[in-house]
């Protein structure tokens, strides 16, 4: 008989799997746990930011987004599968009728650690204290230039001030840890980097730098000209600031520095040059129901069929879940030096 070196560690890595298989615990086939699930509560937004949307976009009909008790029912399911934190997102969820009593019932979810919310921070002076009062943990809010014309070109009519009001009104709310999400874009707002880590740490607010992602087909300009590395934009960062790598892990994407001598936080997310699906502790449900398991690829199941079936049941739902999780890919496939649509969905369809 063949026998086949078999060893030890590989016995160990194998129980290691079965127990996590046997926990009530999402696990997927590379021993990565789901601990976080990304919400997008609406395909709808306010902007039309050059690098996440077509400017003439067909939003989806109503009846085709879940419902907010179909969002809570999910919520719940997850929390009880292991999930430990939710971020709410979109499009602009802000723009979503109802999000605040849907932040106050995911809040109110037993075994639910963390309830955070990504936003272009448009409507945040008049929301962010009602978003406080209701339970929402944690805010990252889009910023990506300081100036009022590079704003509205980006956003393609946007305007700063209402964003920077934002901001402001959720200091006054008493958000705390707040990131600002910066996609950095070579010829638009590059050169600005280091102003905007001033803005963050005068704020005490902590700032990540995200490298933009081929997501959907883009007219405004070009992915491969515009691409501008994370290495790059730290190293003239770095000509300025004295910058000490954080040992701070959070089990997401981002890289983290931080300023000598300051609070906040200064973070690379950077799917091009340095992968980070090792250690992807994620999924993403689209504002269809869609459990996306990757963001830079396509394989997926719809959750919002299960849930809308006639007569069916929590155990059905759950099964389509751990079915889900098993056929998340084991990396992203983005490749930098192409200017094909590596991803048909736009970053507002996806929930990024
Ligand atoms: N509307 C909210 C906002 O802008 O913060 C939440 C949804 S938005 C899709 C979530 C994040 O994705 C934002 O920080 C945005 O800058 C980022 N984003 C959008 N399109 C992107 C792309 N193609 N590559 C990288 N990041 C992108
Ligand atoms: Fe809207 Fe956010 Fe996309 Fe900008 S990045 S268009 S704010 S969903």
């Amino acid at each position: 008989m063949l026998r086949v070196f078999n060893p030890p560690w590989r016995e160990f890595v194998t129980i290691n799997v079965m127990q996590k298989l046997l926990t009530p615990t999402l696990v997927d086939r590379f021993g990565r746990e789901i601990r976080y699930l990304r919400m997008s509560v609406t395909d709808r937004c306010d902007l039309r930011c050059v690098y996440c949307m077509a400017e003439d976009m067909t939003f989806l009909p109503r009846k085709e987004v879940l419902s907010l008790e179909e969002l809570e029912q999910l919520a719940q399911m997850f929390v009880g599968l292991g999930v430990q934190k939710i971020r709410l997102t979109g499009g602009e969820p802000l723009v979503r009728q109802g999000i605040v009593s849907l932040v106050e019932k995911l809040a109110a979810i037993e075994g639910l650690q963390e309830l955070c919310m990504t936003t272009n921070g448009t409507r945040l002076a008049e929301m962010a204290e009602p978003l406080r009062a209701a339970g929402l943990s944690r805010l990252n809010i889009s910023l990506d230039t300081l100036s009022a014309d590079k704003f509205h070109t980006m956003t393609r009519h946007g305007q700063l001030a209402n964003v920077l009001q934002g901001i402001k009104a959720s200091i006054a709310a008493g958000f705390r840890h707040t990131k600002l999400n910066c996609v950095a874009l070579k010829h638009y707002n590059a050169d600005e980097a280091g102003q905007l880590v001033e803005f963050a740490l005068s704020h005490n607010l902590d700032i990540s730098f995200i490298e933009e992602m081929p997501m959907g087909e883009v007219t405004s300009h070009g992915r491969v000209a515009e691409y501008i590395s994370s290495d790059e934009l730290r190293a003239e960062l770095s000509r300025h600031f004295n910058l000490v790598p954080s040992a701070e892990q959070t089990g997401g994407p981002a890289r983290y520095w931080t300023v000598a001598g300051a609070q906040s936080k200064v973070g690379f997310i950077s799917p091009h040059s340095h992968n980070f699906c090792g250690s992807c502790n994620r999924v993403r449900l689209t504002a269809t129901g869609k459990l996306l398991l990757c963001l830079g690829q396509e394989h997926s199941r719809d959750l919002r069929h299960v849930l809308r079936r006639p007569g069916s049941t929590n155990e059905e739902l759950e099964a389509a879940i751990r079915e889900a999780v098993q056929i998340k890919p084991e990396a992203h496939s983005f490749d930098v030096q192409s200017s094909d649509v590596q991803v048909v969905r736009f970053m507002n369809m996806t929930g990024g």
